[in-house]
């Protein structure tokens, strides 16, 4: 079994090791290091690779995959609503309490969700920023929502913050978080400790609210 899934080599000053939700192991890397380096590296935390590894894949197991049929389950701010077949409706999603949808192959129905969800993710997301924005007179330039998995959030230099849609399926202390988190960004862009100093300002217990994400992202992290 390989160690390592991919290297990325980019402009950063340090190598370190991810282990994603789904067990693939990405080792991002500075532009002109030597190889061995990268490597040596690598040998250096095997065990713990391994481990971690080994923690995902079993983690994997607690979250069966979607079927998009009726009784599938679906996260919207912590909590799991069942999606509901209701013929009377329009080819759309009616949330209350549940997911209401006319019944239709479960690719038609996946696209419904995802549009609700999206939709919905600008709603409230666009609605807190503004609100944090307006509260400790930051300033950004868009909020965008995207598909990404596994990150989730981000704030350009230019301004723009952009939060996955999947966001809303965590509870909503953790989409504070990771809000005030991105927004931290728009005064610090870099992680020091001014920058964290920023974000417990915005969100005093935030460090709970960071181990909580990290040990439970790969429930919202899959459809
Ligand atoms: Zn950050």
């Amino acid at each position: 079994m390989k160690t390592v899934d991919k290297i990325i080599r980019s402009r950063r000053r340090s190598i370190v090791i991810q282990v994603k939700d789904d067990g693939k192991v990405i080792v991002r890397a500075p532009l002109r290091i030597p190889d061995q380096a990268i490597q040596d590296t690598i040998d250096k935390y095997r065990n713990w690779i391994i481990a971690k590894r080994k923690l995902a894949e079993e983690r994997k197991k607690d979250v069966p995959a979607e079927t998009f049929n009726k009784g599938d389950l679906f996260y919207f701010l912590g909590e799991k609503y069942p999606l509901v077949f209701r013929e009377d409706l329009p080819a759309d999603i009616v949330f209350d309490k549940a997911f209401y949808t006319p019944p239709a192959p479960p690719a038609f129905v996946k696209k419904r969700l995802e549009a609700w969800f999206r939709k919905t993710a600008r709603k409230l997301i666009t609605a807190k920023v503004n609100a944090l924005a307006a509260a400790f007179e930051l300033k950004h330039s868009a909020v965008k929502i995207n598909s990404a998995n596994q990150r989730w959030g981000s704030c350009t230099c230019k301004g723009a913050l952009n939060f996955p849609w999947r966001l809303i399926m965590c509870p909503e202390p953790i989409l504070d978080y990771i809000i005030a988190h991105e927004m931290a960004h728009l005064k610090q862009m870099n992680h020091s400790a001014r920058f964290w100093h920023t974000v417990g300002i915005m969100c005093p217990d935030y460090v709970q609210r960071k181990k909580w994400l990290a040990d439970n992202s790969h429930l919202f992290s899959h459809f």
